[in-house]
């Protein structure tokens, strides 16, 4: 079973803790550079970019989380967590992890629009739409180049993959559809069959 990490400085980790047991991982909280260590996966998830920017740096998570993604393991960053790992943020000083190749704007589907239940296309899911919760949500304004983009609403990005790293604007956690919680661990398992095949030819 595949054993996913969840970030637990600030955010809503209890629900994607639930979705990622039912969708058959283990799934712990993760507060410490050493928690890292055994993990297939991580989740960031959502919460307060400037908030949780600071405590990475000050717990000493940065450079080790960049450090395993890096080296492959699968990465997924809901709302706050693509944030985090964008290659730079349109309204942000603090510099983030740049571990996906996107620019996002914070705060961007504007204030009437601050919550909202949209059904989006996501055709790498299938043909039936996803339920997906916006809050206070960011969006993609560039996509570099190996990025795929998996999904867009109104116009703008707002879920994509570069290699082992996806990134969703919206909180797959509070709608209770598992496909985005699945897709994340097909990645894994593909990510833990590459590094059994890597450990085999050494
Ligand atoms: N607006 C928050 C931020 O910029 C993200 C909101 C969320 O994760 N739901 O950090």
């Amino acid at each position: 079973m595949a054993r996913i990490g969840v970030l637990a400085l600030q955010g809503d980790v209890e629900e994607h803790r639930a979705s990622l047991r039912r969708a058959g991982a283990e799934a712990v909280a993760v507060k410490t550079r050493e928690q890292l260590d055994d993990l297939d996966g991580l989740v960031i998830p959502g919460g307060e970019s400037t908030a949780v920017m600071r405590l990475l740096e000050r717990f000493g998570l940065a450079n080790p989380i960049v450090q395993r993604v890096r080296s492959g393991m699968p990465l997924w960053g809901t709302c706050m967590g693509m944030i985090v790992v964008a290659h730079d943020v349109a309204d942000m000083e603090q510099p983030s992890l740049d571990l996906l190749d996107v620019t996002v704007r914070r705060n961007a589907f504007g204030r009437q629009n601050e919550s909202a239940e949209v059904d989006l296309s996501i055709p790498a899911l299938g043909s039936k739409p996803f339920p997906a919760i916006f809050i206070r949500a960011p969006w993609i304004e560039r996509v570099g180049q190996g990025v795929e983009l998996l999904a867009s609403r109104n116009g703008h990005g707002v879920m994509v993959r570069q290699d082992n790293v996806l990134g969703t604007s919206f909180h797959p956690e509070l709608s209770g559809d598992p496909r985005i919680h699945a897709y994340f661990l097909a990645m894994v398992e593909r990510a833990r069959r590459l590094s059994r095949k890597r450990s085999t030819a050494a």
